[in-house]
């Protein structure tokens, strides 16, 4: 066995960034392991971008939109035929779902939502958030082969200069869902979601009522980022669930995380306390938001958000 298999999620013939980034980090370790970095997805189409972050061969099988069966099945067929060392998945909902799914049917360990890996002595390494976020595990995976889910916004997505399309391998792979796809929601246009933002500006109940949101997407729109909430504003029906962020919504690691109205619990924080600059704003001085801020503004969200996105708009029309 050698080699890195990368499972690629695309969109429009292009390989979405949580995909972009474990392809990143998946061919420093085929460097370090030794082998191809090769990739597997649903669209030839994809063979372009895969080629640019440094896949030798995309296996593509044309099986339309994610169903867990039948890319389980795909998956199982590439590694088969490439026998990777190591297999790697964006930690999307798809990649968290899959994993396991494929893992099961080829008796392999899987280390879930790391945000580091390495190749030491023959095994893959990887680092991983345990007890919500308040401790990190290292962990070595000793199967063969090894995967990971990759925590979105951990890796840097960095193509890797050669520019070359990947080459196209077909499989086929018999239609065994007994699943079927009835219905895709498309989030509102211009909505960016959560999962890959840059930046990612929060509503809590500090915000009363579902209309003041408005407030929020504000200045999440002015800064070019995502609407992200806390639970309680969930439960309340003022946002839906795919703004959730926390241990039952989503972990996220932007680089700006701006937390307006949300307390801090411990069950909000293991969902973005790994966020590369954390800003709060709450009215409550101990309020134990303020333990993870960077930056901390203490007053009343009514007033500062407001305040800000003129301030940001200002900034970028000069
Ligand atoms: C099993 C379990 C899983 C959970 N999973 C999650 C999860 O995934 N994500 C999550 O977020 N929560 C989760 N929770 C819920 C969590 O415990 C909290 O109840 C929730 O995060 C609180 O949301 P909040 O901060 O919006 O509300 P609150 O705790 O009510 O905080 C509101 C904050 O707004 C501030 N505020 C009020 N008015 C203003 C103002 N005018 N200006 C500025 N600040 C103001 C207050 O000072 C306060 O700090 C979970 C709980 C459990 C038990």
């Amino acid at each position: 066995m050698s080699g890195v298999l990368v499972f690629c999620e695309t969109k429009d013939g292009k390989i979405k960034k949580v995909s972009r980034e474990a392809l990143s980090i998946g061919r420093k370790l085929a460097e370090a392991a030794g082998g191809d970095l090769i990739a597997f997805a649903s669209d030839g189409a994809a063979a372009d971008d895969a080629g640019r972050y440094g896949a030798k061969t995309l296996y593509v099988a044309a099986i339309g939109p994610y169903l867990p069966e039948s890319y389980a099945a795909a998956m199982k067929q590439v590694i088969a035929q490439a026998q990777p060392s190591i297999v790697l998945f964006g930690g999307s909902s798809n990649g968290r779902d899959l994993a396991p799914r494929l893992a099961a049917k080829v008796n392999a360990g899987v280390a879930s939502d790391v945000d580091r890996l390495s190749w030491s002595g023959g095994k893959l390494r990887a680092r991983r958030p345990v007890y919500s976020g308040k401790a990190f595990a290292t962990v070595e995976v000793i199967s063969a082969p090894a995967m990971a889910t990759t925590r979105p916004n951990a890796f840097p997505a960095q193509e890797a200069g050669a520019g070359a399309a990947a080459v196209v391998a077909e499989i086929s792979v018999a239609a065994e869902s007994k699943a079927k796809l009835l219905d895709t929601k498309i989030p509102e246009a211009g909505e960016l979601s959560i999962a890959e933002a840059d930046i990612i500006v929060s509503g809590g109940r500090g915000l009363k009522e579902a209309a003041n949101f408005s407030l929020i997407r504000d200045l999440a729109h002015a800064l070019g980022g995502a609407v992200g909430a806390s639970r309680a504003t969930v439960d309340a029906g003022w946002i839906d669930h795919q703004h959730q962020v926390g241990q039952t919504g989503r972990v996220v690691s932007p680089n700006l995380y701006i937390a307006a109205g949300v307390s801090g619990a411990i069950q909000h924080l293991a969902g973005m306390s790994s966020s590369k600059h954390i800003v709060a704003i709450n009215k409550d001085p101990e309020a134990p938001i303020f333990r993870v801020a960077d930056l901390g503004v203490v007053g009343d969200l009514f007033q500062v958000v407001p305040a800000l996105t003129e301030e940001v708009k200002r900034a970028k029309a000069h």
